[in-house]
C-alpha cells in the first residue's frame, strides 16, 4: 500500500545531526594568552562553532573582544573546578595560570584547577563523547637530567616545592588523561608546551620574555636571575596555535612535546632584546627562585614525524612582533 513507501520519518537524533554539520568545540582558559590565539584561528574556519570558558583569573575579555557578539562565538564565566554540563564535539583545555607568579598565588587553588579542573572535562569528554586535548607543560620534566627532553623521559620534578601545585598538577592531570583513556576509551590528546610568548601575555605577569620587553619599552633594568646561564626555548605564539591544531586533529594520543629548539640563555635574551627593542637599557643580575630549572630545550623529533610539525617563527623576528602589542598597551609609541 502507498503508505508504507513513505520514507520514514527522521529521528530527533538524526534530524538535528543533519543540521549540526558544524563542529562545536570548547576552548577551556580561552579568554587567556595562548588560548585567545587559538580562539582566533578556530574561528577562522566557518564550520567551527567555539565556546571559551574561563573564571577570568588570568584572562581576559579584552583578548576576546573582536568575537563577542559573533553568532558562532559563546563565552562562558565558568570556573572549571565546578561541574560544567554543555554539549561539544572537541575540548581543548587549557585552564589553569601559566606564570609562576599567578600560579604560586594561591597554590592550592592551581592543584583543584589541574587535578578537578581536568577531571571534570573528562567526565565531561565521557558524556558526550568529546576528544579532549590536555595543555600540559615542560614542568612535567622538572630540573631536567636528560637534554635535550624527550616525551619518553620521566622528569626530575620536586613533589613538595612551591613549583610541585603547577608541574605535579599537570603530571596528576596527564595520569588522569590516559586512565580515562585506557579505562572508559577517551580519545586523549597531550601537548607537552615549552615557554611560549607574543602578543597579549600578561605585561606584568613576571615571564621572563613578558618582563624583558616591558622593562625595555619603561626604560627600566632587564632583570636577569641568577646565574644567568640558565637555558629556556621560546615558541612564538602562532607557531604554538599550528602544533595544538595539528595534534587534536590527527591520530596519536602523545604525549607530544610542542615548543621551539632554539636555546638560548637568560644572557643572550636580555642581549636580544636589548639590541632590538632599547639599546640604551641597562641589564641587571638579580636573585633568582627556588627549582629553577638551570635548562630547557625540547626534543621535537616525534612532533615531526608524527604531526609533520615544526616550528617557523625564529625568536628575533617574533620579538618585534610582541614589541609592538607590548608599545600599545603601554601607550610607549615607537622612536622614528
Ligand atoms: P594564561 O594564564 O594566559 O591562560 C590561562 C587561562 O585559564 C586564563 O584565561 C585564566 O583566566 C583561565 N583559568 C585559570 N584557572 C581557571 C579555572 N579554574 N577555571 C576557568 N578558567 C581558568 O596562560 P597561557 O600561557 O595561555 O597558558 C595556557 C595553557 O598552556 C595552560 O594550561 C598552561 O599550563 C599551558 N602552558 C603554557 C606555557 C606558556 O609558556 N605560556 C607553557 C607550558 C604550558
Ligand atoms: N562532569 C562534568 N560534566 C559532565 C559530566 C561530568 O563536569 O558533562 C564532572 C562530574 O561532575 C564529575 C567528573 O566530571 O565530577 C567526572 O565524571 P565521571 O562521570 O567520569 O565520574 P563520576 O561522576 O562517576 O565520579
Ligand atoms: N627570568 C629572568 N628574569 C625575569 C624573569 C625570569 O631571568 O625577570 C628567568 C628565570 O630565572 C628562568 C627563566 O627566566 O630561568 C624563565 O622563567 P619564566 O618564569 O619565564 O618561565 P619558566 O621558569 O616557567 O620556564
Amino acid at each position: 500500500n502507498s503508505t508504507s513507501k513513505k520514507p520514514p520519518s527522521p529521528s530527533p537524533l538524526r534530524f538535528s545531526k543533519f543540521f549540526q554539520s558544524n563542529m562545536r568545540i570548547l576552548v577551556t582558559g580561552g579568554a587567556g594568552f595562548i588560548g585567545s590565539h587559538l580562539v582566533d584561528k578556530l574561528m577562522e574556519n566557518e564550520k567551527n562553532e567555539v565556546i571559551v570558558v574561563d573564571n577570568y583569573f588570568t584572562g581576559t575579555k579584552d583578548n576576546l573582544k573582536k568575537w563577542i557578539g559573533h553568532p558562532r562565538f559563546e563565552l562562558i564565566r565558568h570556573d572549571v573546578t565546578e561541574p560544567l554540563l554543555i554539549e561539544v564535539d572537541q575540548i581543548y583545555h587549557l585552564a589553569c595560570p601559566a606564570s609562576p607568579i599567578f600560579y604560586k598565588y594561591n597554590p592550592v587553588k592551581t592543584i583543584k584547577t589541574n587535578v578537578i579542573g581536568t577531571l571534570n572535562m573528562l567526565g565531561l569528554a565521557k558524556r558526550v563523547g568529546a576528544r579532549i586535548l590536555l595543555t600540559s607543560t615542560s614542568e612535567v620534566y622538572g630540573d631536567p637530567l636528560e637534554h635535550p627532553q624527550t616525551e619518553s623521559y620521566w622528569g626530575n620534578v620536586n613533589p613538595i616545592g612551591v613549583r610541585s601545585c603547577y608541574d605535579e598538577g599537570k603530571r596528576v592531570a596527564e595520569t588522569l588523561m590516559f586512565d580515562y583513556h585506557r579505562q572508559h576509551g577517551i580519545e586523549i590528546r597531550i601537548a607537552r608546551i615549552f615557554n611560549t610568548y607574543g602578543p597579549r601575555m600578561n605585561i606584568d605577569d613576571g615571564r621572563v620574555v613578558s618582563n624583558f620587553i616591558a622593562q625595555a619599552l619603561r626604560n627600566e633594568p632587564l632583570t636577569v636571575q641568577l646565574p644567568g646561564t640558565q637555558t629556556r626555548s621560546f615558541c612564538y605564539v602562532s607557531d604554538m596555535v599550528d602544533g595544538l591544531i595539528r595534534l587534536m586533529e590527527g591520530e596519536n594520543t602523545g604525549p607530544i612535546n610542542i615548543g621551539n629548539p632554539g636555546e638560548f640563555t637568560m644572557l643572550e635574551l636580555a642581549e636580544s632584546v636589548k639590541e632590538l627593542i632599547n639599546p640604551e637599557v641597562k641589564i641587571s643580575m638579580v636573585e633568582n627562585t627556588p627549582d629553577d630549572p638551570r635548562q630547557r630545550k625540547p626534543d621535537i623529533t616525534k612532533a615531526k614525524e608524527v604531526l609533520g610539525w615544526e616550528p617557523k617563527v625564529k625568536l628575533r623576528d617574533g620579538l618585534p612582533l610582541m614589541e609592538e602589542d607590548f608599545r600599545l598597551r603601554l601607550g610607549v609609541p615607537k622612536k622614528n
